[in-house]
């Protein structure tokens, strides 16, 4: 039966060898097998950029996706909040489309809207403006303008104000707002919603307007590489570790 794959939140970089392998795995055994893999934001750690490609370890990602063509399965790229400055060129790169988000699909025969899930989280009143300005199409223009070292001190600092900001924050700040979830379902006609960002991996059920809606949340990739299988008959969760398959023996006797 033909599938597709979900995955978000894997913040891969090169410190992170053990989700890149996660990574490698889940290309070559399940996406390679899939009709289309979609990523929904927070590929990797942080991007600055698409002339950032040709960074040694970017150019390992792009490769194992770009590998996906000769298999047949497409590739949906969609924008999280650490990699918003995705283009085409890396999507060209990848042999992948960019999605807007939200996306509206028919995902094997249920309409589902796919989001990275960040413009949910309205409760975060600072995150929501700080979006505003990332977001800006001049913002972007001129942060883009400048030379790439300079965007990449620029965003690292940026995540260090972030993640001290994030300790003052109660938790359910960070999660979903349930009445921004509700207008979604309502506003494109009570789809099946997937998203990640929160990393509180979980499937919920609405009710919106008498209408029963199931959204499911995408877990990170921090500990462990984890995907949404979806085929007509529903979604399954699937755990991936490339450590915990059988290694071959050290001494062969
Ligand atoms: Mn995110």
């Amino acid at each position: 039966m033909s599938h597709s794959l979900f995955i978000s939140d894997l913040h891969l970089s090169s410190n992170q060898p053990r989700s890149m392998a996660d990574f490698r795995y889940m290309v070559d055994e399940y996406a390679s097998k899939a009709e289309a893999l979609y990523i929904l934001g927070d590929l990797f750690e942080y991007w600055a950029g698409d002339d950032d490609i040709e960074d040694e370890f970017h150019s390992q990602v792009v490769a194992a996706l770009a590998s996906l063509a000769s298999h047949h399965t497409r590739v949906y790229l969609l924008r999280g909040n650490r990699d918003l400055l995705m283009g085409e060129a890396l999507a060209k790169a990848c042999h992948a489309t960019l999605l807007d988000d939200p996306a509206l699909i028919n995902l094997h025969g249920t309409p589902t809207l796919l989001s990275h899930g960040d413009t949910l989280c309205t409760d975060d009143v600072d995150y929501i403006r700080h979006r505003e300005r990332m977001y800006d199409a001049d913002f972007q223009r001129d942060f883009l303008s400048k030379p790439l070292a300079v965007r990449k001190t620029a965003i690292e600092e940026m995540r260090e104000q972030s993640a001290a900001a994030k300790q003052d924050k109660d938790d359910a700040v960070m999660d979903v707002n349930d009445a921004a979830v509700v207008a979604l379902l309502r506003k494109y006609h009570y789809p099946r919603l997937i998203h990640g960002h929160t990393h509180r991996p979980a499937r919920h059920e609405h009710i919106v307007d008498d209408h029963d809606c199931e959204r499911w949340v995408l877990g990170d990739w921090y500990q462990q590489g984890t995907a949404l299988r979806v085929d007509a008959m529903g979604c399954n969760v699937i755990l991936l570790s490339a450590l915990t398959q059988p290694l071959p023996p050290l001494f062969q006797f």
